[in-house]
């Protein structure tokens, strides 16, 4: 897909995303802020849904991997540390004729892409948002909104590892917002300048870093085949010496292929004992770790993966819409479907709507449940194919003689009856396979 076709598909997308609730533009009665979006009601539900699955795939189910949430404003000095107030920066030329701003690594010719206008030498542009903290604007209050997670769970190492009582081999994982002024934002949610995080740090010993790097490689690729994506749409890509970041031994990303090309997803860094060996001479503090197997002190190194969530959500929709002759269906795996039974009575009378209402008050705590009465049953279907809904009831008048309802599966369409009493194990059974 590419070219008008890809547009077309974006296009689509963005509009179903603000038609059935899931991605708004922000402030829009203001006309919108350029690259900055809001989550509706169907899109919260997904974010929440996408995050936990990594959360638990990540922590609950590793016992040698535990959870931090650390603020998003930290000491100014971190980010010197961290070498991003020298390094994390962008190569930015302007055009002299529309005023547009473009990266340079990204363009093809020597010419402004928009107007064919002649463009300025490319300037380093740090992406880092700042502000003031208290009420004096002067250098000392400098601050910055961090750009990455990962540097809350450096600082934060000594705490954890004594506090959590963990031994090398073991991860800190953290989900939370990051802030980068990106040059060209774009692809709707795919690059903002507001956007979140899900990282994990995996402290290993020195020697054992490559070893590492291959396993969360694999790892975490799975993971993205676990989420419901399609296989064929999902690669890696290793990063030659001349793409690596100022902190990277190795790198990889997990590529999806968007209708706008293949793009990175996460990255999976070896960032060796980068980190850490600049905190310990910036903080003074000694972060080095003694490793009781081996009787050994040394600076842990560090294997990253690093996920976008916003950009993970994007690429679920993407991969999950499809337009059949008679309807859109969004083919979100069941896991992570906002809503993921509609409930429904045939009609509006003959009791049915009680009994609908029943079953509702019988699944609402198990799962996330839609009750809808309103127009023909067939509409009701297309409205959750739309939105991704995996599984509608439907309460009949054969419901009223033998307590069944039918089950309608929304990919195929097809149609069993159940117990009403059975639907919360087969639901169950059906989300979990
Ligand atoms: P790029 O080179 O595309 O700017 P990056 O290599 O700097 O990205 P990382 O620093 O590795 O990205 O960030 C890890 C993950 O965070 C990315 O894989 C992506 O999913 C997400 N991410 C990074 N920047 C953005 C952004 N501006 N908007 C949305 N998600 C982002």
């Amino acid at each position: 897909m590419a070219g008008q076709n890809s547009k077309d598909v974006m296009e689509k997308l963005v509009s179903l995303c603000k038609r059935r609730g899931f991605i708004f533009q922000s402030s829009e009665i203001y006309g919108g802020i350029n690259a900055c979006y809001d989550y509706g009601p169907l899109g919260v539900e997904l974010k929440k849904r996408i995050r936990d699955f990594w959360w638990r795939e990540m922590v609950q189910l590793r016992e040698e991997i535990v959870g931090i949430d650390a603020g998003i404003i930290m000491h100014p000095q971190v980010w010197v540390a961290s070498g991003h107030v020298d390094s994390f920066t962008d190569p930015l030329v302007d055009c002299k004729g529309c005023k547009n701003r473009f990266r340079a690594d990204e363009l093809e010719g020597d010419r402004c892409p928009n107007c064919g206008g002649e463009l300025t030498g490319a300037r380093q542009f740090n992406l880092m948002f700042s502000t003031h903290m208290g009420p004096v604007e002067d250098q000392a209050s400098l601050i910055y909104l961090r750009p990455e997670t990962a540097q809350g769970i450096y600082v934060n190492f000594l705490n954890v590892m004594n506090s959590a009582r963990l031994k090398i081999p073991c991860g800190i994982a953290q989900v939370g917002k990051a802030f980068r002024n990106e040059i060209t934002p774009g692809n709707f949610t795919f690059r903002t300048r507001e956007f979140e995080q899900m990282e994990m740090q995996y402290f290993v010993k020195p020697g054992s870093d490559d070893e590492w790097f291959e396993y969360w490689k694999g790892k975490r690729l799975e993971w993205y085949h676990r989420l419901g994506l399609k296989s064929e749409k999902l690669r890696l890509h290793p990063h030659k010496e001349d793409e690596l970041a100022h902190y990277a031994k190795a790198a990889v990303d997990i590529q999806y292929e968007f209708p706008f090309g293949w793009k990175e997803l996460e990255g999976i860094h070896n960032r060796t004992d980068f980190d850490m060996a600049r905190h310990i001479k910036h903080s003074g503090k000694d972060l080095s770790y003694f490793d009781e197997k081996v009787k050994e002190k040394y600076v842990p190194y560090i294997v990253e993966t690093s996920a976008g969530l916003d950009r993970t959500l994007l690429t679920c929709l993407v991969d999950a819409y499809a337009e059949e002759e008679e309807r859109v269906v969004l083919r979100l795996s069941p896991r992570i479907a906002p809503v993921q039974v509609g409930i429904f009575p045939l009609v509006k009378r003959d009791g049915m709507p009680e009994v609908a209402r029943r079953i509702e008050t019988l699944l609402r705590p198990h799962f996330h449940v839609f009750y809808d009465e309103a127009g023909s049953v067939g509409r009701r279907y297309r409205r959750q194919d739309e939105a991704g809904t995996p599984y509608c009831l439907t309460v009949d008048s054969q419901t009223l003689q033998d307590d069944t309802v039918t089950i309608r599966h929304r990919d195929s369409m097809e149609q069993e009856r159940l117990k009403i009493e059975g639907l919360p194990d087969r639901i169950r059974v059906l989300i979990d396979r």
